[in-house]
């Protein structure tokens, strides 16, 4: 996939403090990029557009660049015990995204230049809690490898995370730019995960990601590198000829990827789900999407953010973890498996 051009990118005057504020800026400048200032990375305004829509759209096509202030870090749980905050936003465009309504009116890409002091501060969490392990995600709120180019930042995070004895970075991507971390120190102590899915999921609902092959090709060389691997299938997504679709995927990556680092590969099986607020949100920005919504056909479970969540009936909850679960078993049969509802 072609890298990410933005069409505009806003500075922090205080962003241009740091070396990496003026590194990122110069590189803009050679895209052609249009450079404007905020006086806050949190309150932008002028982006482009006579309709909410056309905002929407603009702002995943828009940067900011800023200082991050709060550097205490969110929890992760289950997976990791802190969220590690290098970018916030995305410019992909998966209908089914929970970032539409975590991120609100704020849609724009973050990215920060204080990488020094985020290091820190995780390096203070890791010093809190050893001998335990401390296990940070740089996924939370945006997909970090799609800004690499610009950044360099999961680049600094890795080689940080190299050198920790009680520390681990993973993360997760939809996409496939992984050139530039194929060859640094990284220790096995980064556990890079792609997203991915069924060709039917990924042609309908993710826009603007890296598409199947792209991403596995990505994972293979990921796993070339020595890197511990990990897959997420989400959302399991149940179609007319779903099992199919997921079948071949399986087995896709089960050729794509040395057998020799199968049994180290982990798996993480998420459900499509969905709230109220979530779907309104969904129908506003993707008014022609196909995916399916309907509340009746789905059966409600509490979620824990306080709200319910529409999951499939346990009939077809069955269904999909059978299937998956033999696949994988089958493919991987040492593979570590979690299956989230
Ligand atoms: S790539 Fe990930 S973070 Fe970006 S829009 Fe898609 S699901 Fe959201």
């Amino acid at each position: 996939m072609r890298v990410w051009v933005p069409d505009r990118a806003y500075f922090e005057p205080a962003a241009m403090e740091y070396s990496l504020g003026q590194e990122i800026r110069q590189r803009l400048q050679d895209m052609d990029v249009e450079i404007l200032t905020t006086t806050s990375h949190n309150r932008i305004t002028g982006i482009p557009g006579n309709t909410e829509l056309q905002v929407y759209a603009n702002s995943k096509r828009t940067l900011v660049v800023g200082v991050r202030k709060t550097l205490k870090f969110d929890s992760s749980k289950p997976s990791a015990e802190y969220a590690i905050p290098i970018s916030t936003g995305c410019l992909g465009h998966c209908h089914y995204c929970y970032l539409q309504t975590t991120l609100g009116a704020k849609p724009y890409v973050r990215v920060y230049v204080n990488i020094e002091d985020i290091l820190a501060q995780a390096a203070q969490y890791i010093e809190e809690r050893k001998p335990e392990i401390t296990r940070f995600e740089a996924a939370c709120t945006s997909d970090p490898l799609s800004l690499e180019h610009i950044t360099g930042n999961l680049k600094r995070l890795i080689e940080f995370m190299a050198d920790q004895e009680y520390g681990r970075l993973r993360f997760v991507t939809k996409y496939d730019q992984v050139d530039s971390l194929l060859g640094i120190r990284h220790n096995g102590h980064t556990r890079f995960r792609f997203s991915v899915n069924a060709d039917y999921v990924i042609k309908n609902f993710e826009p603007s990601t890296a598409r199947l092959d792209e991403r596995i090709t990505a994972a293979r060389k990921v796993a070339l590198a020595g890197y511990p691997l990990g897959f997420i299938i989400a959302p399991i997504y149940l179609y007319d000829g779903w099992e199919e679709g997921y079948t071949t995927l399986v087995k896709r990556l089960a050729d794509a990827i040395p057998t020799s680092v199968h049994a180290n590969v982990s798996f993480e099986l998420i459900q499509h789900r969905f709230t109220k607020p979530a779907k309104r949100v969904i129908e506003k920005h993707y008014p022609k999407t196909k995916l399916d919504l309907d509340e009746t056909k789905r059966k409600m479970k509490w979620g824990r953010y306080g709200i319910y969540k529409y999951v499939y009936p346990h009939t077809e909850q069955d269904r999909i973890r059978e299937l998956l679960g033999s696949l994988i078993n089958t493919h991987f049969p040492e593979a570590e498996l979690e299956y989230f509802t």
